[in-house]
C-alpha cells in the first residue's frame, strides 16, 4: 500500500514533536560474539540490508514529514562493524543522494569493539560517526558474560580496539551491562572507566527481554543491592567532580530539571519509547518497528512479530493506520495511563519502556517493571536524596517515596 500521506494526515494520530528522534537501522542481525544476556534472536544470521531498503527507509521518514532539525541515524541491532567498510561506503554514498541535507544527519554506531582497526578509525573519523563501545568493566567482570561463540572472554580483544581508537584520537562512550555479579564491584568498575579515560558511561541493568528470559537481577533481595551499587557509583563520581558522566544520573538530573509532564500524560517527546514514530527501527529486510528499539526482531504470542509494515511497500501513514499498530499503541497508552495513575515518578519518567513492560509483566498495559525500579526510580532517588541533603531539607536515610513527594 502506498498512500504518500504525511503522518499528520492520519486522523487523531499523535505526531511526535520535533520529528523522529532516532532512526535505527539494522545493517545485519549478525553479531560476531555471543554474550549470554543478549536479547537479539537472529544474531547468527549474515543477512544484510540492501541499498534499496536503506534509501526507502530514509525516504519514508522524509515523505512522512518526520524529519525535524536533525535526523539521528543509529546503526544497531547486530554488530555494525561485522559488515565490511565497503558496505557503509556504498550506504553513505546512497544517503548523500537523498533529498535531505547532509549536515542534518548524524550517524552513531554501538559496537562490541572486537573489530576496530585503523581502517575503521579512518572511516569513523571521515564521517564523524559517534561511537559507543560495550564494555562491562575490568576483565573479570566483562569476560564472565561477554564471550566468543567458543566461550572465551573478549576483554583482551576489546581493549586492543580501545588502544587503536586512542591512537587515532577517536572518542567513544561506553555502555556497561550490570549483572548480579557486578553489584559487588562498583569501585572496580568505576576505577576501570576512570583509568581508561572514558568520558561517558551508561549502566544498563541486565534486562528480561526478547530471548533473554532470565536476569540475574530478579528477586526481591536484589533491589537494595542495586541501590547500594548505584549509590556507591554516585559517591565515587562526586569525588571525581562528575567524571566520567554516568548516563543514569544525567537523565535523573535532566528529568528533575524538566519538571512535571503530568498535566499532559500522553505528550511528546518526554518519553520517546511511548510516542509512536519518535523512534523508528528498520530491520535489514525493511520491516518497520517503533516504540522501544528492542522490539525490532522480537515477537510475541499475542501480536506476532513487532513489525508494523515494510518500507518497500508501506508509507508510515499506512503503518499508523494498521490494525496491529493500533492494537499495540492502544495497549502502550493504557500502560502509560496506569503509570500516570499509580506512580509518583511519572512526572520524571512519562511511562517507562514498553518492551520491558511486555517482557517482564506480559503486557504493554502495565506499569512498574524491574527495569524502571532500577534505572529510573533508583537513580532519581539517589539524586533527590543528595539534592535534599545539599539543601538541608532532610536527614540521611530518607525513603524514596518521601523524597519524590517532597519535590512535587
Ligand atoms: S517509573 Fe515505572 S511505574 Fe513509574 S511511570 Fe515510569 S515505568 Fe511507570
Amino acid at each position: 500500500m502506498m498512500t504518500s500521506e504525511k503522518i499528520s494526515d492520519v486522523q487523531n494520530f499523535p505526531v511526535p514533536q520535533g520529528g523522529v528522534g532516532l532512526l535505527i537501522l539494522q545493517p545485519s542481525p549478525f553479531c560476531n560474539i555471543n554474550c549470554d544476556y543478549c536479547y537479539l534472536p537472529e544474531r547468527t544470521s549474515h543477512k544484510r540490508m540492501s541499498i534499496s531498503v536503506l534509501k526507502q527507509a530514509i525516504e519514508r521518514v522524509i515523505t512522512a514529514g518526520l524529519v525535524g532539525d536533525k535526523l539521528s541515524i543509529v546503526w544497531h541491532a547486530g554488530e555494525p562493524l561485522a559488515l565490511p567498510i565497503a558496505f557503509y561506503e556504498e550506504a553513505f554514498e546512497a544517503i548523500a543522494t537523498l533529498p535531505i541535507a547532509g549536515d542534518k544527519i548524524t550517524h552513531s554506531m554501538q559496537s562490541n569493539g572486537m573489530l576496530i582497526n585503523d581502517e575503521w578509525c579512518s572511516f569513523i573519523r571521515a564521517h564523524d560517526i559517534k561511537l559507543g563501545l560495550s564494555i562491562d568493566g575490568p576483565a573479570f567482570i566483562h569476560d564472565a558474560h561477554r564471550k566468543t561463540r567458543g566461550g572465551k572472554g573478549t576483554h583482551t580483544q576489546v581493549m586492543k580496539g580501545v588502544e587503536v581508537l586512542r591512537k587515532n584520537q577517536i572518542d567513544f562512550h561506553v555502555i556497561a551491562v550490570i549483572t548480579e555479579q557486578a553489584l559487588d564491584f562498583p569501585d572496580e568498575i568505576f576505577q576501570f572507566f576512570l583509568d581508561n579515560g572514558v568520558r561517558q558511561v551508561g549502566l544498563n541493568i541486565e534486562e528480561l527481554e526478547g530471548v533473554n528470559h532470565t536476569s540475574t537481577l530478579t528477586g526481591d533481595s536484589q533491589g537494595q543491592r542495586v541501590k547500594k551499587f548505584f549509590r556507591r557509583i554516585y559517591e565515587l563520581q562526586k569525588k571525581t567532580n562528575g567524571f566520567p558522566a554516568i548516563r543514569e544520573f544525567d537523565r535523573a538530573y535532566q528529568a528533575i530539571a524538566q519538571g512535571s509532564v503530568e498535566d499532559e500524560p500522553l505528550s511528546f517527546p518526554q518519553n520517546d519509547q511511548v510516542a509512536p514514530f519518535a523512534i523508528i527501527s528498520v530491520a535489514y529486510d525493511g520491516s518497520i518497528s517503533t516504540f522501544s528499539p528492542e522490539l525490532l526482531g522480537l515477537k510475541s504470542p499475542e501480536y506476532g512479530e513487532f513489525y508494523f509494515g515494510n518500507v518497500m511497500t508501506d508509507d508510515l501513514s499506512d503503518v499508523a493506520a494498521g490494525v496491529k499498530f493500533q492494537h499495540v499503541l492502544s495497549d502502550i497508552q493504557a500502560g502509560v495511563q496506569l503509570c500516570s495513575d499509580s506512580c509518583e515518578y511519572f512526572s520524571f519518567c512519562g511511562g517507562g519502556a514498553p518492551s520491558n513492560k511486555y517482557y517482564e509483566n506480559g503486557s504493554f498495559a502495565s506499569a512498574e517493571t524491574m527495569f524502571c525500579r532500577y534505572t529510573i526510580k533508583t537513580p532519581i532517588d539517589i539524586v533527590l536524596e543528595d539534592l535534599e541533603l545539599s539543601l538541608g531539607l532532610s536527614l540521611p536515610g530518607v525513603e524514596s517515596q518521601n523524597t519524590v513527594s517532597a519535590v512535587r
